[in-house]
């Protein structure tokens, strides 16, 4: 009796080293198993602690200045402003900037010397502080680019940049995208292109890039992938290829221009291409100026955006057609 006791304890034994065991190798696989999700939120945290996740508000006005383009960026306490519109809407761009309390640029950029976006340039050197003014190496024998040439030096310095060329606007970090030569054929493709990052949120400003200097940042491998695209040369159909769009893939799209604008711009099969890649599109001939927010983590409109998906109506041709630098 007594034996078959101390074998019933024996089996007890046996039975609770076998749990014990059991309970340990649970214990230490739950710890394994645990250990790839710490080290992956470790990660996460080390990329983060470069940065503490919070970011100045960094706003974009793309300001509705008719036919033409002009981008008023403010990160933090610092300002800069992509184009200034025409002469004819210089007025319009003065009264916003100071209705925002704006009195110096860090940069004034002048994408390329057509009158639609440098037109205004000259009376912004006059009447604002710009600390430094980007313009492209291009000559043109044009009364804007004149006009700008003249002022230029009341800038603080000029930069002629070049592709890779970096600049900090508060926390958010602009990339120099082209032009990556000085002997286009097309003043469009001499536009300075900028790609803004504002921690994950991220921007593309192309001025009026056509497809030759579209298909050179493709060609060169630039990250032309962005959240909101300015579209180039307000929508025209000599830009925007269709593949350079596919890489974009933006999720939203910005087209500036005038309603009934000459050139029927913005064109339809751009609208198409946006359309299919479901973008978000905005346009200030429909919806006046636009303005987006970032916190470096998501983008917020403060307007809904246009569902027309309407092309640009050009009226019919009037006598002022071929002025000399009129080029939109
Ligand atoms: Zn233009």
């Amino acid at each position: 009796m007594e034996e078959m006791i101390n074998r019933l304890r024996e089996k007890k034994k046996a039975l609770s080293a076998v749990l014990i065991v059991l309970a340990v190798g649970l214990l230490a696989l739950a710890l394994i198993l645990s250990f790839p999700a710490n080290k992956s939120g470790e990660k996460g945290g080390s990329s983060e602690s470069a940065h503490d996740g919070i970011y100045k508000t960094l706003e974009v006005h793309f300001l509705d200045v008719g036919q033409g383009d002009a981008a008023l960026i403010i990160c933090g306490d610092e300002s800069m402003l992509i184009d200034a519109g025409s002469n004819d809407s210089a007025e319009y761009v003065k009264k916003y900037l100071e209705g925002h309390g704006i009195t110096k640029f860090k940069y004034a950029v002048g994408t390329h010397f057509d009158s639609d976006h440098v037109g205004g340039l000259d009376e912004i050197l006059s009447d604002f502080e710009v600390e430094t003014l980007l313009i492209p190496d291009q000559e043109r024998d044009t009364k804007s680019y004149r006009d700008v040439i003249k002022n230029k030096n009341k800038a603080g310095k000029v930069v002629i940049p070049k592709v890779g060329d970096t600049f900090t606007l508060g926390d958010a970090t602009l990339t120099v995208f082209a032009p990556a030569r000085n002997d286009y054929e097309e003043s469009n493709d001499f536009s300075i292109v900028l790609r803004l990052d504002h921690g994950e949120d991220s921007f593309l400003f192309t001025g009026d890039a056509q497809e030759e200097s579209e298909k050179e940042m493709l060609a060169a491998g630039l990250d032309v992938h962005v959240d909101v695209l300015k579209v180039s040369h307000h929508g025209s159909k000599k830009s925007s290829i269709r593949q350079f769009l596919e890489t974009v893939v933006p999720k939203y799209a910005v087209v500036s221009c005038a309603k009934d604008n000459d050139y029927g711009h913005p064109h339809a099969p751009v609208l198409k291409r946006l359309r299919i890649l479901g973008a978000q599109l905005f346009r200030t001939d429909e919806q006046g100026t636009i303005v987006c927010y970032s916190d470096g983590h998501s983008i917020a409109w403060n307007k809904a955006p246009s569902e027309s998906w309407q092309q640009g109506r050009a009226p019919e041709k009037s006598e002022d057609d071929g002025v000399e630098n009129k080029a939109a």
